[in-house]
C-alpha cells in the first residue's frame, strides 16, 4: 500500500520544526506538492500545533534557542494526545551519542543536514507507511467487523472513562440497551446473511441518529447494541431512545415472524446517572439491561426508562 497516493488520507500533514527560516525553505521544497506542510520556528510553537492539528509526522531539529528538540520530543512522547506522531530529527551534528539520544526519546529516525531530497523523502515515506499502518490497527481494534460501529471493547473502556468524567463534573451519563426483538425468528424465516444485512441496517441507523459527537454506539453482542450519552440528562436521552425506537421501525423491514407489527423492531432500555446517584459504571448498565429486559416483557418495540439516582441501586 502506497499512503502517499492513497487519495482516502487526503495530502499527509507533515510539521517542520526549525528556528532558521531557510531551512524550512527547503523542507517546503522538497514536500510542497504531496504534503500540507505546517511550519514552526520553536518548540513551543510545535507542541502548541501537535496539540491543536495533530500532523502525520514531525521533522525536528535539535539545535533551537530556549526548548531543544530533545525536549520536544519527550513532551510529545509523553502525551496521550500526541505520542502516536512520528518523529524524525533533522541535525547538522550527527554523532552517534546525540542520535542514540534522540532514539532513546522516542525518535524514529535521524537525518543530517543539510539533507538529501531523495532520501529525506524516502525516509518520510518509509516512516508514514508505517504511522497509518498502526494507526488502522488502533482503530480495527475498537471497531465490529459485521456492523462497522465500535465494538464491546470499545464500549467498556469508553463508559468508565465517561463514568470519571461524570463524577468530576458533576454531570449526567445515559446509557442506552438496544436488543432486536424476535431475532432467531427473523434468521430462522429469512436466512442467516440476511440476518446479518439486517443488522448492518440497524446499526447505521442507530448512529446515525446520534447528535452529538461525543455519544456512541457500539455492538455490544450478537443483536444487542448499546449507547453511552455522556453529559445527557434523563428527559434528553428518553427522547433519543425513543427516537432511535421510531427509526429503525421506520426501516420497515419485513419480519412476517414478529409479534410486534410485521416489521423489524427493537426493545430498549434506558438508565441515566444522575448527579448524586450512587453505583458504578456496571450498575448502570445493569440497571440499563433491567430496563431492556421490561421492555422485552410489556410487548418489544418499546423503551423503558429509569434515573440510576432513584432505583436505589447501592
Ligand atoms: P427477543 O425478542 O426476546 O430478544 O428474541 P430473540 O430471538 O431476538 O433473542 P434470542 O436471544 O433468543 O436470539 C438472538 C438471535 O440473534 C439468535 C442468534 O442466532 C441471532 N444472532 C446473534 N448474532 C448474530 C449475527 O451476528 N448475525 C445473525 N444473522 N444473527 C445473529
Ligand atoms: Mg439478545
Ligand atoms: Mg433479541
Amino acid at each position: 500500500m502506497d499512503v502517499l497516493l492513497d487519495s482516502s488520507h487526503g495530502k499527509p500533514k507533515l510539521l517542520v520544526v526549525d528556528d532558521q527560516p531557510i531551512n524550512i525553505q527547503v523542507m517546503h521544497q522538497i514536500f510542497g506538492a504531496d504534503f500540507q506542510v505546517f511550519m514552526a520556528t520553536s518548540g513551543a510553537q510545535a507542541l502548541a500545533i501537535c496539540q491543536a492539528n495533530p500532523p502525520d509526522l514531525v521533522l525536528l531539529d535539535v539545535v533551537m534557542p530556549g526548548m531543544d528538540g530533545f525536549e520536544v520530543c519527550s513532551q510529545l512522547k509523553s502525551n496521550d494526545a500526541t505520542c502516536n506522531i512520528p518523529v524524525i530529527f533533522v541535525t547538522a551534528h550527527t554523532d552517534a551519542a546525540q542520535e542514540t539520544h534522540g532514539l532513546s526519546l522516542g525518535a524514529v529516525d535521524f537525518i543530517a543536514k543539510p539533507v538529501n531530497p531523495a532520501v529525506v523523502r524516502a525516509r518520510v515515506r518509509t516512516q508514514l507507511t508505517l504511522k497509518f499502518q498502526s494507526d488502522l490497527l488502533r482503530k480495527l481494534v475498537f471497531l465490529d467487523g459485521l456492523s462497522g460501529v465500535f465494538n464491546r471493547r470499545y464500549f467498556d473502556q469508553q463508559l468508565v472513562i465517561e463514568w470519571a468524567r461524570s463524577t468530576r463534573s458533576s454531570s449526567p451519563l445515559s446509557v442506552i440497551m438496544i436488543d432486536v426483538d424476535h431475532f432467531k425468528l427473523f434468521n430462522d424465516r429469512y436466512g442467516h446473511q440476511a440476518g446479518d444485512d439486517c443488522l448492518r441496517l440497524i446499526a447505521v441507523t442507530l448512529k446515525s441518529s446520534l447528535r452529538r459527537p461525543a455519544d456512541l454506539v457500539a455492538r455490544y453482542g450478537g443483536e444487542e447494541f448499546a449507547c453511552i450519552l455522556p453529559d445527557t440528562a434523563f428527559d434528553d436521552a428518553l427522547v433519543l431512545a425513543n427516537e432511535l425506537e421510531r427509526r429503525v421501525r421506520a426501516q420497515g423491514i419485513p419480519h412476517a415472524e414478529s409479534s410486534v407489527g410485521g416489521v423489524v423492531t427493537v426493545s430498549i432500555g434506558l438508565a441515566t446517572r444522575t448527579v448524586d446517584s450512587g453505583g458504578d459504571a456496571s450498575a448502570l448498565v445493569g440497571l440499563a439491561d433491567a430496563q431492556l429486559y421490561c421492555a422485552k416483557q410489556t410487548g418489544r418495540g418499546r423503551v423503558c426508562a429509569m434515573p440510576l439516582g432513584t432505583a436505589g441501586l447501592a
